[in-house]
């Protein structure tokens, strides 16, 4: 029981920590952020391409963009 638990944690805390990078046209109108450096989205940005976690694109209220699949 108590490995279980112990396993349990180790998952939860994994799935907390996890950040995975993702990118946003800098610009004022950008509400999307991108899994690929590459993406067809991010290809007509005409401003700085940046790099952040995906945590902190969605606290920023981004939402992810439709050209990913
Ligand atoms: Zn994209």
């Amino acid at each position: 029981m108590k490995t279980l638990l112990i396993i349990f944690f180790f998952f939860a805390n994994t799935t907390c920590t996890e950040s995975t990078t993702v990118y946003i046209c800098n610009s004022n109108g950008a509400k999307k952020y991108h899994l690929k450096e590459n993406c067809k989205g991010l290809s007509t940005c005409q401003h700085k391409i940046l790099k952040m976690t995906l945590e902190k694109a969605k606290a920023d209220g981004k939402t992810l963009c439709g050209w990913e699949d």
